[in-house]
């Protein structure tokens, strides 16, 4: 998505251990028109797909995936990453290692939110080592739910998380997808 990735070009920071800071559009201060036109995006990719419900993670997976679940009239969950006092223990959960944290975390989802053959669309913000979305992935196996696809704001190609997701046969679409991070410099993936 060439917008989306103008404003990779003009606000992307790239930090040490390649990790791409994009705080002022979607990490931290987020851009609801740029969310609109991402979430329209994701919808018209996986429109003829029967998709019932969408999955994502909490912090910064929600505001695309909130767009997409409006412009496909389906409601979003969010899995969480921290206990919840209101949430009981009828829930659905895994670990999710992540690299760039170095923690390991355990995410849950309520039962009351994902059913069996409900279609998911799962949505994240980056697709790097692939851990969030295998967890995600490993929720609606456990509800015997469809995964329907992976939508991604911002894949890191140079990681293996692509890979490892279309092993589980899973459909994976990044809107944006950067090959490498040269001295600093972002290449796009086909530049
Ligand atoms: P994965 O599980 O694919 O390794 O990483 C997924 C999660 O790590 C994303 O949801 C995101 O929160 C975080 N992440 C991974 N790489 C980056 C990055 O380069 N920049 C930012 N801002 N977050 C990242």
């Amino acid at each position: 998505m060439k917008l989306l990735e103008d404003r990779i070009l003009n606000e992307g920071e790239v930090l040490k251990g390649n990790v791409l800071k994009v705080d002022g559009f979607l990490n931290h201060q987020i851009d609801p028109e740029l969310m609109k036109l991402l979430g329209d995006e994701f919808a018209r990719l996986f429109k003829d797909s029967n998709i019932t419900k969408i999955l994502t993670i909490e912090v910064s997976g929600i505001a695309p995936s909130l767009f997409a679940g409006m412009a496909l009239n389906v409601p979003v969950v969010f899995a969480r990453k921290h206990k919840s006092i209101t949430m009981d223990n009828n829930q659905f959960s895994t670990t999710v290692h992540s690299y760039t944290k170095n923690i390991t975390s355990k995410i849950t989802v309520s039962k009351n939110y994902l059913q069996e053959n409900d279609n998911v669309l799962i949505i994240d913000d980056f697709l790097a080592n692939g851990q969030a979305g295998l967890g995600l992935i490993e929720i609606c196996k456990q509800a015997k739910a469809n995964v329907k696809g992976l939508g991604i704001v911002i894949e890191k190609s140079f990681q293996p998380g692509r890979q490892l997701i279309e092993e589980t046969g899973t459909r994976v679409e990044s809107l944006a997808r950067i090959e490498s991070f040269m001295d600093g410099k972002i290449i796009f993936k086909g530049e």
